[in-house]
């Protein structure tokens, strides 16, 4: 990677702002269902303890629009750091008396949470008032938030104008695993493609089929794909102003020589629920009143065999609707074919890709979860992220 990181500056001592993706699930009692993103934060947040910085740490929680609500609190996060034996003081504000006061206040080695960035509007409009605020703080600036690092705004990007900014380690591990997936992969290389929606993935496949031998397609997405090649596919999901792109791409993969590899059969209900008695049809031939919820047996079988020899994976989206535990075996199965592989780099790209590879416990099998599905998806559409351009360059 050609950005600093923070060990190409000296942080002992010094005041830094540092910027980590802490938005974690709650449930209804503020409970954290899911603390990945906690344990993603600490190996920066240990080195910087350890080298005796004085920690700002800020982050978004969920969508509070601009206006202050209790409900999106970092303050569990706090609460949470806090548990774990850390140093912390929580702010009830962002950039108000409160934060100024116990920023203030800090010593070596301690660490203030902010209030949640996202409770004022000019976080997300780069507002440069508010990132020099910010950056008021701080002697340095260290981004770590790589699930936010496809967001132009104030506490991604705009603060890094006011202060030295460089990586934290988990942003700089994701675009080194995600950075070498692309440009020097082992082959053969399998993508797998999955989710609902063809239209969130199209740029990644068209990048994809420069790179990948095999492109495996699941999911609801796969739906249109079967309706461009003249198939019946009941109410199944499909997306028909994308037919023609779909077209496209298996033209496309036909020229570039890249197996594009579609479900043969599916695993379809009337209703949508776990409990509606499902069906078994050829994909290209589901009844009307049926919609297509998981990959069948067979192409479960096909899609394993052809992960059996793969050097490099990644995986986007689910094969089905597996949060109905019926319509789940197909992601499953991908899972543990995964799992099971020896001597392959297994990358999983997607946020429901990765709960589910999680659910079954097969977390620590995979070669690299990435922390930001939206900003893994753009960086391997070949974007570049405003949240690393900002950075400083070696
Ligand atoms: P990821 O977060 O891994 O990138 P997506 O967000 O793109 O995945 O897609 C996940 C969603 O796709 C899940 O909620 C799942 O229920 C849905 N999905 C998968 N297959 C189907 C299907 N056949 N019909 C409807 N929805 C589906
Ligand atoms: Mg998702």
């Amino acid at each position: 990677m050609n950005k600093k990181t923070v060990k190409d500056i000296n942080v002992a001592n010094k005041r830094v702002l540092l910027r980590c993706d802490l938005n974690v699930p709650l449930d209804e009692n503020f409970k954290i269902t899911d603390d990945t993103r906690i344990n993603g934060a600490l190996p920066t947040i240990d080195y910087l303890v350890e080298q005796g910085a004085k920690i700002v740490l800020c982050s978004h929680l969920g969508r509070p629009k601009g206006e202050v609500n209790p409900k999106f609190s970092l303050k569990p996060v706090a609460d949470e750091l806090k548990k774990r034996s850390y140093n912390i003081v929580f702010a009830s504000d962002v950039i108000g008396e409160d934060a100024k006061a116990k920023a203030a206040a800090l010593q070596n080695g301690e660490i203030l949470l902010l209030e949640n960035l996202r409770f004022h509007k000019e976080e997300t409009d780069n507002d440069p008032e508010f990132a020099k605020a910010l950056a008021e703080f701080a002697d340095v600036y260290v981004n770590d938030a790589f699930g936010a690092a496809h967001r132009a705004h104030a506490s991604t990007a705009g603060v890094a104008q006011y202060l030295p900014a460089v990586s934290g380690f988990l942003l700089q591990k994701e675009l080194q695993v995600l950075g070498d997936m692309l440009e020097n992969p082992k082959h053969p290389f399998v993508a797998i493609m999955g989710g609902a929606k063809v239209s969130d993935k199209i740029p990644v496949i068209k990048n994809l089929m420069n790179i990948a031998d095999t492109i495996i397609i699941g999911g609801g997405m796969a739906y249109t794909f079967a309706k461009a090649l003249g198939g019946k596919i009941g109410k199944s999901i499909c997306e028909d102003d994308k037919i023609a792109l779909a077209l496209e791409i298996i033209g496309d993969a036909m020229e570039k020589n890249v197996r594009i590899v579609l479900p043969v059969d599916t695993v379809a209900t009337k209703e949508f629920s776990n409990d509606s008695p499902a069906k078994v049809f050829s994909t290209r031939a589901i009844d009307d009143d049926y919609s297509g919820m998981d990959i069948g047996e067979k192409t479960r079988e096909i899609f394993a065999n052809d992960l059996r020899d793969a050097k490099t994976v990644i995986w986007n989206g689910p094969m089905g609707v597996f949060e109905f535990d019926n319509f789940a075996k197909g992601t499953f199965k991908i899972a543990k074919t995964l799992a099971e592989l020896d001597d392959c780099m297994t990358i999983i790209g997607g946020g429901d890709s990765a709960a589910a590879v999680k659910k079954l416990g097969y977390g620590d099998k995979m070669g690299h979860i990435s922390t930001g599905g939206g900003a893994s998806l753009e960086f391997i559409e070949g974007k570049e992220l405003p949240g690393v351009a900002a950075l400083n360059d070696k």
